[in-house]
């Protein structure tokens, strides 16, 4: 028997969202997702509308669903695409093109940072240091960085990133379990720059599932990259992403509920937390918590072995 969508009762159905027990068809569906992430922004006071917003993608389906999303929802505010080149062989070219596609599909504008051309070297290189077995924490420090470069050069004090419902709950889990709390503080959809001329960052995906953000590309017609990332499997966070897959088919809510108990919890850890005590790194004047940020001394790292 064909289900008729519930909003427009005329369609076929082709969506099951089991947490809001809604069937929809592709039309409703889009129109759904684009709302949820309007209100997200809106209860969250993440940007007014006539702010300039970075948007940073990387060509996955996540950041592409993001830009393509935040383009629909607010048609006159003035988002800049922000991507960088991480010079991952056969990969990251792949990511660019995409980027570059779907930037000019939207037309907005596009920054990029060439890693291998301003820096000299590629993610790749780290495989010959002490992070070859952890690509993903070095390049997730270079990006963070660069990611406030880029800003920068767009001239643009807020950056809103793909973080999805399943990044976050799978990265609270995971901080919870290693008792890490200022990291899991820095989970809110909104967080504010730790020191002058930094962005305020700002996750308008938060209460959007994962898979959600896949469908949206394809039913909105969006390029994405459509090969992994070489170093992908160094990736921790895919055993807690699994484990809360698990844990939805029993309660389909179970994600949505622990986000929204954490966002609760979230003023009380902040009272209770110290926060961290920050300086200004001696080469390139971003906070730190040390004389050297953990990004210049990765940079620095690299340097040494390809020399
Ligand atoms: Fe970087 Fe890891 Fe993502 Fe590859 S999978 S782009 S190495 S964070």
């Amino acid at each position: 028997m064909t289900v008729t969508c519930r909003r427009c009762r005329s369609a076929p159905a082709e969506v099951q969202l089991a947490y809001a027990k809604l069937s929809l068809c592709s039309n409703c569906f889009q129109e759904f997702y684009v709302n949820r992430v309007r209100r997200t922004v809106e209860e969250f006071k993440m940007f007014k509308p006539k702010d300039k917003v970075g948007v940073a993608v990387s060509g996955g389906k996540d950041s592409m669903a993001l830009l393509h999303s935040l383009k629909t929802a607010f048609p006159i505010t003035n988002f800049i695409a922000l991507h960088i080149d991480l010079g991952i062989k056969d990969y990251s070219k792949h990511c660019k093109e995409k980027v570059e596609k779907l930037a000019k599909m939207l037309d907005v504008e596009l920054e990029v940072f060439d890693l291998e051309s301003e820096l000299g070297f590629s993610i790749d290189d780290f495989r010959k240091t002490v992070y070859r077995r952890k690509l993903c924490s070095a390049c997730g420090t270079i990006k963070r960085h660069l990611f406030e470069v880029l800003a920068e050069r767009a001239k643009t004090r807020i950056l809103a990133t793909g973080h999805n419902l399943d990044d976050v709950v799978a990265t609270m889990l995971n901080n919870f379990f290693n008792g890490n709390w200022s990291q899991l503080v820095r989970l809110k959809p909104v967080l504010k720059p730790l020191m002058p001329n930094q962005t305020f960052k700002i996750k308008p995906l938060i209460k959007t599932p994962e898979e959600e953000n896949l469908l949206y590309c394809l039913y909105s017609e969006i390029p994405f990259r459509e090969v992994d990332c070489p170093h992908a499997h160094t990736e921790r966070l895919k055993e807690n992403k699994d484990m809360l897959k698990y844990l939805s088919k029993g309660n389909p809510g179970f994600r949505h509920q622990m986000l929204k108990n954490f966002l609760k919890l979230i003023p009380i850890l902040e009272k209770a937390i110290e926060k961290p005590k920050l300086t200004t790194c001696k080469i390139c004047g971003f906070p730190s918590s040390a004389e050297v940020c953990a990004f210049c001394k990765r940079v620095e790292m690299v340097r040494k072995v390809k020399k």
